[in-house]
Order: C-alpha cells, then structure tokens, then sequence
C-alpha cells in the first residue's frame, strides 16, 4: 500500500515538471537542469533534448555564450580544460604530424608525448616568438599548429595571424589556447583560428571552484565533428558545473579589467625593484612580445612572472606575503601566486627549464580584484624581508 502511494506521489512530481517552462517563472537565471533523460511528447517526433550526454539545457545556454563571445557558431563545454584539448587533438589520425609551441601548458605536453604518439600522431615543438622556426617544422604531414598566447610562465607572445598565414598555405588546422586572455581581450577565430580552446578553471569562471574546459569553432562542418567527439568521449561538463561557469562569465570583465590594471601597476612596481632580476608581462614595452601582442589583443592580463635571485631569496618572499594564495592555478578573484620550478614546470628537466627562463628564482603571480594598493604593500615588505635574506647569505 504504502509503495504504491509513493510511487503515485513521485509520478505527480514527475508529470508536474513536463509542464515546466521558464517563462511561467521569470527566472533570471538559467536553471540547473539535473535531468539525465527527456521525456518525448510524441511517439516518433523526438524533441530538442534526449540524454544528458549529448545535450544538457544548462550546458546548451553555457554553450551558446561562449560561442557567441568568441565569436564562433559552435561552443563546447567539458570536464576541464585538458578534456577539452584531448577531445579536439581527437579530430587528428593516424599518421598525422602536429607543429606545437614548446611554450604548451604542461598537461598539454603530457598528452601530446605519452598518449598521441600510441595513436600514431607525431608532434615537434618550438619556439613560437620565431615564425620561419615554425615555418621549417611544417612536414607535408602536418595536420595541426597548436599555439599558446600568452605563454606560460614567461608570457610568449605568438604573432596569431602570422601562423594562421603558414597554416593556410600548408594545409593545417590550427588550435589557440586563450586561457589568459578570455575572449574579453583576444578574439583568435576573427584572425582565422579554427579551434580556440580554454580551461574555464582560470579567468571565465574567476573563483577558484570548478574545473572545466570549453572548445569553440566558427566553421560550422568542424563545430559537428568536434560535437561528434565530445559525445563519443563523453567528457562532458555536468549541469551544476555548467551553471557556476555561467555565473562566472557574467562578472568576467569587471574582475578581469580591475585584475589586469592592477597587474599592470604591480608589472611597474616590480620592473623598478633593485632585488627584482626580470619581470615578464606584455603590457611593458621592454617585453619582446609588447608590439605583436597589442595588435591582436586589448590587454596584457592579469598575469606576470618575475625573478628573484635565487630559490631561498624567492622561499623568504613567499613565506613573508600575506595576501596571495601560494597555490597553482590561476585566474581567481584571489591573488595567486606560484613557484613553477616547483609546481607547474616540476616534471621538466632542470637544463630544459633554466633554458626557458624557469629558474629556481622565477614567481608566476596571478593577480585577483583585492586592492592594489594593499597588495603592492604586501609585496613590499616581503621584498624587504627578501633582502635580508639576500644580505644575510651574502650574494
Ligand atoms: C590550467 C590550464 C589548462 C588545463 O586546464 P584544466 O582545466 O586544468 O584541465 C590548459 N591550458 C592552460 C593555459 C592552463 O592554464
């Protein structure tokens, strides 16, 4: 007895939500919809939505934002950033060559060298600031250049439509990693950019709590296969996750904009410190990437690394800071600050990372929204506890 109305009670709920519309409620926001299935109105006529997988109202409005910001005609969200990635690596074959930034984030490189070459996809990477070096790594079965811009941690700055240029004439797909500059200030599918990637971990969601990864196209026969591939993968980005993200992008270009200025004020502070060796940002004219960059994107970010002399001198700054977070990642509202010898760059060998800038002595920092003022204070009197430090060793 007591089952059967049970399960009457839940045949109400469910037949009472068939009957859901948004526009009966007027919500603002674009609900979780935690549905794994869709009921079909009609027997042979199946509706807009089946299974979760293959589509998520939730995920669809997330979807359609980050297509129309980068000005695409198809968005994909997925489980993280390198779900996103792998998935797309996915259109390539057997058989097919990859010219790739040596600057490529580090999960990226862990793809690309253990897992594609099993599949038969070959890779060489180089230095992308040089064009005709990736002009010569073309091979006539080069399928895919994969370019990363700004790069990380020293900030590379890669000319986007000179690449685009050698990828036409040879035949190529081309992938651009914008993590750090958010459609908000660099649009790579307007200079010709077949697939533009991100971790939404960083700047678009902006608070440090979800991973996940997006994918957009412009062409709409490449934005099929690539949907085609998220659903064969099924590294999809669930409902609630799909929600926090879109709640992240709608205060994108307010945290994003206070972040970029104050970085481009601790970049100044930081360039005219005696202890500090280099600072690397775009927004500095001293930087090599200054000119390339500010033609293809409206801002250098709110990212920068600098050097400190050596591993203790930079061990006596971290532990002196009060405000940032020591922690990888980045693109929080939170200041982030990192070691990348010891933490994103771990797995490089030594020669290969003091060969790229990555000394023991190199800080990535991630600048979030506090008050600038506070921060460079911050960073002030941790500096003054560096130089003892440096005194005291005596270098
Ligand atoms: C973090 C990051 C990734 C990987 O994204 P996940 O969301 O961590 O999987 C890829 N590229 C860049 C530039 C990143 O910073």
């Amino acid at each position: 007895m007591s089952v059967y109305k049970e399960s009457l009670e839940t045949s109400i709920v469910v037949a009472s939500t068939r009957e859901y519309s948004e526009r009966k409620t007027g919500v603002v926001n674009v609900p979780i919809y935690l549905s794994s299935t869709f009921h079909q109105e009609s027997f042979d006529e199946f509706g807009p939505y089946d299974y979760s997988r293959s589509g998520n109202p939730t995920r669809d409005a997330l979807e359609k934002t980050i297509a129309e910001l980068e000005g695409g005609t198809r968005g994909l969200a997925f489980a993280s950033g390198i779900a996103a990635i792998s998935s797309a690596f996915m259109l390539l074959s057997a058989g097919d060559h990859i010219v790739i930034t040596e600057d490529v984030y580090g999960g990226t490189f862990r793809f690309v060298t253990e897992v594609l070459p099993r599949l038969g996809i070959e890779h060489t990477f180089v230095d992308f600031t040089n064009l005709e070096a990736v002009a010569s790594a073309i091979r006539s079965n080069t399928k895919l250049i994969y370019i990363e811009t700004p790069s990380n941690p020293c900030l590379g700055i890669t000319d986007i439509a000179g690449i685009v240029e050698l990828a036409k004439d040879n035949n190529c797909l081309t992938f651009l990693d914008n993590t750090f500059m958010t459609p908000l200030y660099q649009r790579p599918l307007d200079l010709g950019i077949d697939v533009v990637l991100h971790s939404a971990t960083k700047f678009l969601s902006g608070h440090s709590d979800i991973i996940a990864g997006l994918a957009v196209t412009k062409d709409e026969e490449l934005g099929k296969r690539l949907a085609f591939l998220q659903n064969s993968f099924g590294a999809i980005l669930g409902a609630q996750d799909s929600f926090s993200l879109i709640q992240g992008i709608k205060t994108l270009s307010v945290r994003f904009e206070k972040s970029a200025d104050s970085a481009q004020q601790i970049a100044n502070y930081l360039t005219n410190h005696s202890l500090v060796e280099e600072v690397y940002y775009p927004g500095l004219s001293t930087h090599p990437g200054f000119e390339i960059h500010a033609q293809q994107a409206t801002s250098p970010g709110a990212v920068l690394s600098f050097r400190l002399p050596t591993k203790a001198i930079a061990k006596a700054f971290v532990e002196s800071l009060q405000i940032p977070v020591f922690a990888v990642s980045l693109g929080g509202v939170e200041s982030i600050l990192s070691h990348p010898a010891q933490m994103s760059h771990a797995a490089m060998p030594i020669d290969e990372r003091e060969k790229r800038g990555i000394t023991d002595g190199l800080l990535r920092f991630s600048v979030g929204i506090e008050n600038v003022n506070d921060l460079i204070a911050d960073f002030d009197q941790a500096l003054q506890v560096a130089a003892k430090q440096k005194e005291k060793v005596g270098i």
